[in-house]
């Protein structure tokens, strides 16, 4: 059982996460005489039905003997005789309690062999071999800190280009990044998410098939929900992780470098550049190629037109800036579908449009 850090009930320090506790404790342990558990509900909120718990479960389990039953105050101090003797009437079943230190949502501690079966399942994944020594960190300093099982999400490790296109046309909202301006895209990213975390609802029941994304418990609440993303993002950017967040609202993205300051788009430009024949510049969301022309840059369109055969460059732009540079360039540039090194598709449509 996770300790409380202060005192619970009539006078108590009365933290959110160290009530939600004992109060689900309460709901677990059933009173004498058939009448039922202390309590029925829980809200992290010390009330009078909470203190009127406490006090007669002291009364039940006689933790004062010496002091007379009216004078039994309804308050519960770390590790006193009253904690010791409620932790130890908690069922088997719930012996894994927990709760995070700023929340109140109480969940169930994950087992050993469920952190294994999530680094088990991360290992499926593609990722740079100095990346994934952080995320099996991570995964095992989130079960060591919280007692979760964390684990990567579906499409949460390496995409390949035409993957992360088709996240980025998906509509959902997944992601900003085109195809090449993603960290996911040179597996030096994850998506981690909390898929199978046992959290308890206010009636005491166990959800038991909680999502990645914690779809569940956003629709109860988003603030407790956030409490775990917090989690999530604490411990795997810490010393002991040493991992980097991505834009600040995606939470469930980790990765391997700080991009404080760098554009992966300016990036992808650069690496364009020096892996081909053409030069490479972009503006905006819009790369500019000089065609390996060597002349001046035109627009060629955006990341993910640029991967469709959509480029935004037509035959007539190309004619006037063969004219341009000739007599340098007698030959058309390969297509620029060869960015990044990625393999022209057999059968594939031209990457300039005619
Ligand atoms: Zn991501």
């Amino acid at each position: 059982m996770q300790a409380i850090a202060g005192s619970v009930g009539d006078g108590g320090t009365n933290t959110g996460s160290d009530v939600a506790l004992i109060q689900v404790m309460l709901m677990k342990v059933q009173q004498p005489a058939g009448r039922g558990p202390y309590l029925a509900s829980y809200d992290g909120a010390c009330g009078a039905g909470t203190i009127a718990a406490i006090r007669q479960f002291k009364i039940d389990q006689n933790v004062e003997p010496q002091t007379p039953a009216a004078a039994v105050r309804g308050v519960i101090q770390p590790n006193d005789a009253a904690w010791r003797r409620l932790a130890d009437a908690v069922p088997q079943a719930f012996q894994g309690l927990r709760v995070l230190p700023s929340g109140r949502t109480v969940y169930l501690e994950a087992s050993a062999q469920q952190r294994d079966a999530k680094i088990t399942n991360a290992a499926t994944y593609t990722f740079a071999p100095a990346f994934r020594v952080k995320v099996n960190r991570l995964i095992n300093r989130m079960h060591a800190v919280h007692g979760i099982a964390i684990g990567v999400c579906p499409q949460g490790g390496r995409r390949s280009f035409q993957e992360q296109y088709e996240l980025f046309t998906s509509g959902r909202g997944v992601t900003n990044a085109g195809p090449g301006e993603s960290n996911h895209n040179f597996g030096m990213a994850a998506d981690i998410g909390f898929a199978g975390l046992r959290w308890l609802r206010s009636d005491g029941t166990v959800v038991e098939n909680e999502g990645h994304w914690l779809g569940q418990m956003h629709r109860v609440s988003a603030e407790q929900e956030l409490k775990f993303w917090d989690a999530l993002r604490t411990v795997g950017t810490s010393n002991e992780v040493g991992a980097y967040r991505g834009p600040a609202g995606d939470r469930p993205h980790l990765q391997n470098w700080s991009d404080a300051g760098v554009s992966m788009a300016r990036s992808l430009a650069a690496h364009l550049t020096r892996s081909g024949t053409m030069h490479w510049e972009r503006a905006g969301r819009v790369y500019q190629s000089d065609l390996g022309l060597g002349g001046a840059l035109y627009a060629v369109g955006t990341a993910a037109q640029i991967w469709a055969g959509n480029a935004t460059i037509d035959a007539t732009t190309l004619t006037r800036a063969r004219a341009a540079a000739r007599p340098r360039a007698a030959a058309l540039p390969v297509a620029a579908r060869q960015m990044a090194g990625a393999p022209v598709r057999p059968g594939a449509a031209p990457a300039v449009a005619g």
